[in-house]
């Protein structure tokens, strides 16, 4: 009887009882639909639609993935670790920096604000490419997906060099390969420990710009560095006079109301152009400066990217070059040296440099060149590309020419090896009557196969020969190493 009733409970087939049961399929049926539309379309804005509604750098979406993502790390082109986010088993997340100092303006930080890579690829570090199941597991279960891992072309070994070699001294180092483009070393003087950038942020940005990247955002006059670009409109203008060019140096070029002085008013005696070019006599170019049509002068320089955008990733301030027609002559002559009114970055005259190094043709500068998941697959390469031609390949062979006789036979012979060629361009940059000179130097080795590009200033250091030119030595003689 019991076993019959409760059949007759399970199985009620009254008309009451079979409504409740539809009743049921109903609602289930209904709560299995919504469940499977969720997760199609949770699966459908995982693939296809959060890439677009969160790729805008100043949506707050960027903001809200640091909740969903653990930021992903940046990585040296050697594979090693430059920033990454520390998780602690109760999931408090700090960004952390190992090697300090060193890459601190280049990689940047990524609180009180953003710079440098941290900034520009904030996205890609906030973006994750784990396998679609993995996420949406993750997102079912309330876990943070770990971000994607920015790759760069920046070499540990080189960026080691260049800091150690500038010691205490104010300024910056750019090392550039110029056949791609890549961005080889980026460093910047005074430094800061960006592990501390919370703690010490009103020290760091109070008075001494402890945080602008002087490498790329820091403006210099570019001194006798300048006499590459006065070179090549003198060569452009004058292509037959280059062979017959002399100048008598006497330590002194005087020019109507103007006059020049060659370094501590020594004579350079009789030159030919690549003598006045190594030796870098003031006399000799400011006499050129002279002969030079100031529009086509100026329009040489907007063709090598003054007073223009540089394409580069990461923040930079324009260089400047504001010669006039109608410019009084000592402008004429300071200009045509490198005094003036002209401003330069130190990347940009890496630029300059890179492109006489890869005959005549700029390749983008690019700092990045791999995204790849946490797991290390790649899921996007950035490749090398050309900018533009900036000068004919005839004319880069004449500057590197020049530029190696300077290495040889004047200013330039702290460079000098036995293991390889080198060219390049000693300034020693005047920009305060009672302060020291700003040292310079660009170059690039080996002369004849350029695989490095360097541009180096020194703040209020004396002169390029002896305090600019030595740092180049060592990042060339790292190369070497390196290569062995
Ligand atoms: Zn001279």
């Amino acid at each position: 009887m019991n076993r019959k009733k409760s059949n007759k409970e399970s199985n009620d087939p009254s008309p009451q009882g079979l409504d409740q049961k539809k009743e049921l399929y109903r609602i289930m049926y209904l709560f299995a639909g919504i469940f499977l539309l969720m997760c199609g379309y949770l699966s459908y804005f995982l693939i296809f639609e959060s890439r677009t509604v969160i790729n805008n750098p100043y949506n707050l979406r960027q903001e809200n993935l640091g909740k969903k993502i653990v930021r992903g790390p940046i990585l040296s082109a050697d594979g090693e670790v430059l920033a990454e986010t520390l998780v602690t088993e109760d999931g408090t997340e700090s960004r952390y920096y190992p090697y300090k100092e060193l890459f601190a303006h280049v990689v940047g930080y990524s609180q009180n604000g953003r710079t440098g890579i941290e900034a520009k690829y904030n996205f890609e570090l906030l973006t994750s490419d784990i396998p679609i199941y993995e996420k949406i597991y993750r997102e079912f279960t309330d876990r943070k997906k770990p971000g994607n891992q920015v790759v760069t072309t920046l070499s540990l070994k080189l960026q080691q060099t260049a800091y150690e070699a500038m010691k205490d001294r104010r300024g910056a180092v750019v090392v550039l390969e110029p056949s791609t483009g890549k961005l080889l070393a980026m460093v910047s003087k005074p430094g800061f420990n960006p592990n501390e950038i919370v703690e010490k942020w009103e020290e760091l940005t109070s008075g001494d710009s402890v945080l602008l990247n002087r490498a790329s955002q820091g403006l210099y006059p570019p001194g006798s560095t300048f006499k590459i670009v006065t070179a090549l409109e003198f060569m452009r203008e004058n292509p037959a006079a280059m062979e017959d060019f002399n100048y008598k140096c006497n330590g002194i070029f005087s020019y109507q109301n103007a006059e020049i002085r060659c370094y501590n008013g020594k004579s350079h005696g009789n030159l030919d152009f690549t003598g006045a070019f190594a030796k870098s006599c003031n006399g000799a170019f400011a006499q050129i400066g002279t002969m030079l049509s100031i529009p086509n002068f100026s329009a040489l320089c907007e063709s090598l990217l003054f007073n223009a955008d540089l394409p580069f990733p990461l923040a930079y301030q324009k260089s400047s070059f504001a010669l006039t027609k109608d410019a009084p002559n000592w402008e004429i002559l300071q200009t045509a040296i490198g005094q003036g009114k002209t401003e330069i970055s130190p990347l940009h005259n890496a630029l300059i440099v890179a492109s006489i190094a890869n005959g005549g043709i700029l390749m983008k500068p690019y700092v990045v060149s791999e995204i790849r998941t946490a797991y290390g697959n790649t899921i996007k390469q950035y490749l090398p590309s050309v900018y533009d031609r900036l000068m004919t390949v005839e004319e880069a062979a004449a500057l590197t020419k020049y530029m190696t006789a300077c290495v040889t036979d004047g200013t330039g012979y702290a460079v000098l090896s036995n293991q390889y060629t080198a060219a390049g361009k000693t300034g020693t940059a005047e920009w305060d009557e009672k302060k020291k000179s700003h040292a310079w130097f660009v170059g690039f080795a080996p002369a004849e196969n350029p695989k490095l590009v360097v541009s180096i200033i020194l703040e209020e250091s004396g002169t390029g020969s002896d305090n600019a030119a030595p740092i180049a030595k060592k990042l060339f003689d790292a190369y070497d190493e390196l290569q062995r």
